[in-house]
């Protein structure tokens, strides 16, 4: 193996001398003290190596000996990662004392010892290729596959496959023969290289498939599908965290994964806290079941920080290939795009715009377009469905992570300083906001079926109020309420209705916290007739008295069980409001 010298080192990047080949993302770990730093190649000049530290570079002095591995950045795969906290670079942290781990330490991400039910699939004589499934095993109620390695090329015959049985994870469970008689020996562990995208299925359609959150500004007014992406900006404060936690409790999704990436410490610590506490609406059970945690703080170097999306990613595609439906939260890609810029910077790249590096789009664009809903080899569907909170300074929606990450989400939730101070919550500003699924066809002919063709028409009719009532607010404001008619008034009203019935919902509220679509409809619906019923009034103070009123009955319900006596009685006060 090749081995390097340190010649210099600023921070966390650190340059070598190496005495033979080396490769772009290669791993090597530099002795210093006693430890072991693992540390990744980022550019290569002849001889001369730039390697970004994943730990503290402290006391390394020149001279400092480096070994290289001959393999990049990887995890491993395997049963027994569900309900677990890992690092960036899957150190799994229920295995320490604290959170963090102590310079120079890894931890085995599995676990080795303990035994698994495995049922094969395949038989003795049959053909496989590289993913494809050669047996099961179950994990938190979970069917999780065990498949042929990922890398191998071509087919090859199922020479021997264990009996059902309890095996570890690192016993061969199956002995596969190409045709010029390599043997391949499979365990149920594969590792794969981070920052490449797993390719193993046979097609990536568009998405079209609903996916319920239970949000009503998702769900009904920019919806999210199965396999899709979205990201949510906003600046600090504004409900990025209690939203994406909202979508992970709520979510049809067989596996949550979520890369806290460089929030601040107690950031971290409290999702740790929170998370394996929340309960699952779908089963009664502990969400974390299914969760898994990817976390880094800023506090840590940077380097670490950036790993912790790819790892995450790499994980959701390990599950996408067992045909399960994943769902991925990144919270936030902004520090990992500040990884990449002090990266950037240290090398003296020639900065791109507020000097993150020239690529920052290209590397954004790649990473979403991992997500995405496919057809496996074996004819069977899996997805991964990305949302990233983006926290942009000074909540400047211009700034380069967001406008990159805008070009390349379909989903756009914009959360708004304005509107959290006026704890109008989800602040998720209704008219800049967008979802691109609803100008898909397969989503349009999905949604006529599973709920009515009316649904779009609907959605897309209450954007337009919004849009108008937003208009009216302004001219309200400028002339005054005496100012206009008061049929404006009552424009600007249905537009509120829409916001307070329809928009707002309460994360913390045992009821409201979560809509289902029926629901949702039927609050549609409501807010629907309001829209369109014709109001006569003489005065703009009427209108004013009866929408408060009016909002204030639609709260109520919302805040009732659904279908309950309790709920009826809110319904029928309203409807004879209209009559
Ligand atoms: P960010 O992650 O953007 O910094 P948080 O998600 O931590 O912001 O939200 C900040 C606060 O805003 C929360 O602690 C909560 O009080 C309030 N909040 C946000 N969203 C909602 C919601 N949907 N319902 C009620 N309160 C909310
Ligand atoms: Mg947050």
């Amino acid at each position: 193996m090749t081995k390097g010298t340190v010649s210099g080192v600023i921070a966390n990047m650190v340059t070598l001398k190496v005495d033979g080949p080396v490769k772009q993302g290669e791993i090597c770990y530099i002795e210093t003290g006693g430890d072991r730093l693992m540390s990744e190649v980022i550019k290569v000049v002849g001889s001369d190596v730039y390697v970004q530290v994943f730990e503290s570079t402290r006391g390394l002095k020149v001279g400092a000996v480096a070994e290289f591995t001959g393999h990049m950045l990887e995890v491993q795969l395997a049963p027994g990662m569900l309900s677990k906290n890992f690092d960036g670079l899957q150190n799994d942290l229920d295995k320490m004392d604290g959170v963090f781990l102590k310079r120079g330490q890894y931890t085995d991400p599995l676990d080795r010892e303990r035994l698994w039910d495995f049922e094969p699939i395949v038989k003795q004589g049959d053909e496989v290729r590289g993913s494809d499934w050669l047996g099961k095993v179950e994990e938190n109620s979970q069917p999780l596959k065990i498949m042929a390695p990922f890398q191998m090329e071509g087919t090859a015959r199922v020479k021997s496959i264990v009996a059902a049985g309890q095996y570890k994870v690192d016993d061969v469970i199956a002995v596969l023969e190409k045709e010029n008689g390599e043997e391949i020996k499979v365990t149920m562990v594969q590792r794969w290289p981070v920052k490449f995208a797993m390719t193993n299925y046979k097609q990536k359609p568009r998405p079209f498939k609903l996916l319920e959150t239970g949000v009503r500004t998702i769900d009904t007014f920019n919806p999210i599908v199965e396999g899709g992406t979205g990201f949510i900006p906003g600046p600090f404060g504004t409900g990025k965290t209690v939203l994406q936690h909202a979508i992970s409790k709520q979510a049809e999704a067989d596996i949550v994964i979520i890369a806290a990436c460089g929030e601040r410490a107690n950031e971290v610590v409290e999702i740790f806290t929170e998370f394996p506490e929340l309960v699952d609406p779908h089963t009664g059970r502990k969400l974390m079941e299914r969760t898994i945690i990817i976390a880094n703080t800023s506090n840590m170097p940077v380097a670490a920080r950036e790993a912790s999306v790819y790892t995450a990613m790499t994980m959701a595609e390990y599950y996408r290939s067992m045909g399960l439906r994943v769902l991925l939260m990144a919270d936030s890609t902004s520090r990992w795009a500040q990884a990449l810029r002090e990266m950037s910077n240290r090398m003296e790249e020639l900065p791109g715009p507020d000097a993150f590096p020239m690529d920052l789009g290209a590397l954004v664009a790649n990473f979403y377009g991992r997500a995405g809903y496919v057809y496996l080899n074996n004819g069977e569907v899996g997805s991964i469905t990305f949302i990233g909170t983006v926290s942009p300074a000074g909540g400047n929606l211009k700034e380069p992570v967001t406008e990159n990450t805008k070009k390349v989400a379909r989903c756009f939730y914009a959360l708004e300083q304005e509107r959290a101070d006026k704890k109008r919550y989800p602040a998720v500003n209704p008219i800049d906001s967008y979802s691109k699924y609803l100008e898909y066809p397969e989503f349009a002919e999905y949604i006529s079926k599973k709920i009515n063709d009316k649904w779009i028409p609907k959605v897309l009719s209450l954007k337009t109020r919004m849009q108008r009532g937003k208009e009216i607010a302004e001219q309200i404001n400028i002339l005054g309420d005496d100012g206009v008619p008061v049929d404006y008034h009552v424009t600007f009203w249905k537009s509120e209705i829409i916001d307070f019935v329809l928009l707002q919902q309460d994360a913390f509220d045992e009821v409201d916290a979560v809509s289902s679509l029926e629901r949702q409809e039927e609050i549609m619906d409501i807010v629907t007739s309001v829209c369109e019923h014709e109001f006569n009034f003489s005065h703009f103070e009427e209108v004013t008295d009866f929408f408060k009123k009016l909002i204030n009955l639609c709260k109520q319900m919302n805040y009732s069980p659904y279908k309950t006596q309790q709920y009826e009685d809110y319904k029928n006060q309203i409807k004879e409001m209209l009559q």
